[in-house]
């Protein structure tokens, strides 16, 4: 009979690179998104890989890595599991330089194969499953887009995210309306209404808390579940005399750079949903700290997802690991934005299925693998 050995520590994991590579697809019809003034000719994706002495590999992507040149020092020869450690050397980089946080997705994928056992269920396996909302990322008329939305509703999907930025915001409620009066109750709507995002290039004024209010009056009517971004994401005080004078969800949060304003957010009664993405703002690590604070506060937590396949995937695992989230955010508006350009870098694409859910696998870690080809194609650095 075989004794087995006990008492041998066994060699501690280190993490012996970190590989950025830089990819651009061409887009040809360009995409028109809403938010951008300018019509997109390229997407641009970002990997980062970690690998270690034992040959496994973390992959993370969603953001540009900028800043993180040189600060590979800080995490080569560490253990890869020391993810708490990695966030606040992470957090740092960010007070002064870029938001690196694709590096923490990477390290939770890794911490996941060396586990065996999937993000979702590293984070607290709460679900494997997630509901989506079909968001949309075009303007279209409504008659057009009242055809999108049946089209979303025979895929599968329970709710629609529509855009507010046809420069009048009654011919905005003009779309909506032409939705609401084909689907009825059949779809769940929410309204992005963008006042928290520019581009670096926009210079005219967000709405005041008197420009939103009408807005939100109408939405109201219309039964929308959530209003996203209705004031600058600085008017705290705007947002929290929204959110008391009506009575649909004010969301926001999407590019909120610390977390710390989360808290005060939370505080202040200024928000009913928190956006927060983890390819942008805080990575897994950080995010998994404002669920938390979401459910203590009986806020929903459902994080912005619009970078890539990657970065919605792993902001899928840490919805359905440990939030109720009632939808999350599938970055999805056909032909414009189809799921080979947006995971173009992922052998296969994150779907959503006929019961509107994204259903998550066992595989280790985030369960996304790189295309390779497409990768080693469309490599600009
Ligand atoms: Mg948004």
């Amino acid at each position: 009979m075989q004794r087995r050995r006990t008492g041998r520590p066994r060699t501690r994991m280190k993490i012996t690179g970190i590989e950025i590579t830089h990819h651009r697809l061409p887009l040809d019809p360009p995409f028109h998104a809403s938010w951008d003034s300018q019509p997109r000719v390229s997407f641009d994706a970002t990997l980062v890989r970690v690998t270690t002495d034992e040959g496994l590999t973390g992959i993370g992507s969603g953001d540009t890595m900028s800043g993180f040149a040189g600060h590979e020092r800080f995490f080569i020869g560490e253990d890869p599991m020391a993810i708490e450690r990695h966030y606040r050397i992470l957090s740092n980089i960010q007070f002064h330089y870029g938001r690196c946080w694709p590096l923490d997705l990477a390290l939770w994928d890794l911490a996941g194969k060396i586990t065996g056992q999937p993000v979702w269920k590293l984070l607290g396996g709460l679900s494997n499953k997630v509901a989506a909302y079909a968001s949309s990322g075009t303007l279209r008329n409504p008659g057009q887009l009242a055809e999108a939305a049946e089209a979303y509703l025979a895929a599968g999907f329970k709710a629609l995210k529509i855009r507010f930025h046809r420069g009048d915001w009654r011919a905005d409620i003009k779309a909506l309306e032409a939705v609401r009066a084909r689907v009825g109750t059949r779809l769940e709507l929410m309204v992005d209404c963008n006042q928290g995002w520019r581009m670096s290039w926009d210079a005219y004024a967000p709405w005041s808390l008197k420009d939103a209010v009408p807005v939100a009056r109408e939405l109201e009517r219309l039964g929308v579940y959530w209003m996203e971004e209705p004031l600058h994401r600085s008017d705290r005080e705007g947002m929290r005399r929204l959110r008391e004078m009506v009575d649909v969800r004010i969301a926001g949060g999407e590019m909120t750079r610390e977390l710390y304003e989360f808290r005060d957010l939370i505080r202040d009664g200024c928000l009913d949903v928190l956006q927060p993405d983890a390819a942008l703002v805080g990575g897994i690590t950080g995010l998994r700290r404002i669920a938390a604070m979401a459910q203590e506060n009986n806020l929903v937590f459902t994080p912005h997802t619009w970078t890539n396949g990657m970065g919605v995937t792993a902001n899928c695992h840490l919805t359905a690991g440990l939030a109720d989230a009632p939808f999350i955010e599938f970055p999805y508006d056909p032909p414009e934005w189809s799921l080979p350009r947006r995971d173009f870098m992922m052998r296969q694409p994150l779907e959503v299925g006929p019961d509107g859910m994204i259903t998550l696998s066992d595989t280790p870690g985030l369960g996304y693998e790189p295309d390779e080809d497409m990768l080693a194609r469309t490599r600009i650095g």
